[in-house]
């Protein structure tokens, strides 16, 4: 497990992981922030009625038809079609782009607005500027980059409308402070913001690891087994595909504890499941401990004779650490028995069945003698070792 504190994750003061990490907080920032980008549009759109409520009351003509023109048929069309875009499971992976999209028609569309007042010579406040960009930069949901992007090309564009529409030099300079200001305001709080959700991505991964993992073996613990074979059960069952379950019991373990120490046995626990892990690499593969010596593993849509090659392979596998067991009656080295389940998971039939199958055949292997593969099928019984 990766023991860095967070604040120290590579990366994580550019606001840039590693590709593959990158791309989980990615969806996992799209996932988090869906619900607020939904609800900082509505407010958006609330926000820019209400202004044209106050432009048609207050304007004269024909500022007032040219400003109104610029709400209702350009802000308000883009604001409706970036919520839109939000209901679109196909558009989830663009969601920070539509929404850049938007906040740059809101930011420029207000540009325009400023324009248009001062061609007509109408002294409206610019301070509308300030609002576009402080919503741009802390309620939208975008990440710091496109914020950051859509911030100042507004800045920018305001300058630009500025020199166009002749304002005098000293009020230029200091609006443009302003909203620089606001700007610089925006740039730092956003990249805090970001920050912060990038280290509460990095300490909820490290606590699901943490419940999800044995500690000793780092081999997943038996509660995401459970949860992980179920899923894959359920899917066998919609596939009709077979699955291998088996049960995995290291042999005389108590009394290798006894004769070598619970530290050694230990180090033995960790190297066993390290063979184990090495069997089970396909992504539907689960491997785990089940408790104590005990582990659990389910392989998904292998032949029958795959499976218990497979098994023979992880039996020999363990045999090949070539750990001395002095205590055992079993073998002159550490071993291990298997019992197999090996089924089409049924309709009503749950993973439950099949570990009870595959505890069967672990019973009859350490009956028959111990270091060895025990299949059963529903059907009949079979064995190999
Ligand atoms: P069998 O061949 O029938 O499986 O015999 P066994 O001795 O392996 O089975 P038993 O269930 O009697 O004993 C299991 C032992 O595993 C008892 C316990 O001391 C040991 N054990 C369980 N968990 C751990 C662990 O985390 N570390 C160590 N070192 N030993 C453990
Ligand atoms: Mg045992
Ligand atoms: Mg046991």
């Amino acid at each position: 497990m990766d023991d860095t504190p967070p604040e120290q994750a590579p990366g994580m003061r550019q606001l840039r992981f590693a590709d593959g990490l990158e791309h989980m907080f990615r969806r996992y920032h799209a996932d988090a922030f869906l619900a607020r980008m939904r609800w900082s549009l509505l407010v958006a759109a609330a926000v820019f009625l209400l202004f044209a409520l106050l432009d048609a009351i207050s304007l004269p003509e024909p500022v007032r038809t040219q400003v109104l023109a610029l709400r209702l048929g350009l802000i308000m069309p883009t604001l409706a079609l970036a919520g839109f875009a939000t209901y679109l499971p196909r558009l989830r992976p663009w969601l920070q782009w539509t929404a850049s999209a938007a906040s740059l028609v809101c930011g420029l569309g207000v540009v325009g607005i400023i324009g248009v007042a001062r061609a007509h010579a109408f002294p409206l406040p610019y301070e509308g500027i300030i609002l576009v960009i402080f919503a741009v930069y802390f309620l939208t949901g975008l990440r710091f980059m496109p914020a950051m992007l859509c911030g100042w090309v507004t800045f920018v564009a305001y300058l630009g409308m500025e020199m166009l529409a002749g304002t005098p030099g000293h009020v230029l300079l200091y609006n443009a402070f302003f909203v620089g200001s606001a700007n610089l305001i925006g740039t730092a709080g956003c990249y805090f913001l970001e920050y912060a959700v990038r280290q509460h991505f990095l300490s909820q991964r490290r606590l699901q690891e943490m419940a999800e993992k044995d500690f000793l073996t780092g081999l997943l613990n038996r509660r995401a087994f459970s949860a992980r074979a179920a899923s894959t059960w359920r899917q066998a069952q919609r596939e009709k595909h077979a699955v291998g379950v088996a049960m995995m019991d290291v042999d005389y373990f108590k009394r290798y504890n006894d004769h070598y120490g619970h530290a050694a046995g230990d180090e033995t626990l960790r190297q066993v499941a390290q063979v184990l892990g090495q069997h089970a690499r396909r992504p539907l593969d689960i491997v785990a401990r089940y408790g104590g010596e005990e582990f659990v593993g389910l392989w998904y849509d292998l032949s029958a004779q795959d499976m218990q090659a497979l098994l023979e392979r992880v039996r020999a596998g363990v045999a090949a650490l070539d750990l001395p067991h002095a205590a055992s009656d079993a073998s002159p080295r550490v071993s291990i028995s298997i019992g197999l389940a090996y089924l089409q998971p049924q309709p009503g039939e749950g993973i439950e069945d099949a570990l009870r199958l595959a505890d069967m055949a672990l019973y009859q292997a350490k009956e028959q003698g111990r270091d060895r593969v025990v299949c059963k099928q529903p059907q009949g019984p079979g064995s190999t070792g």
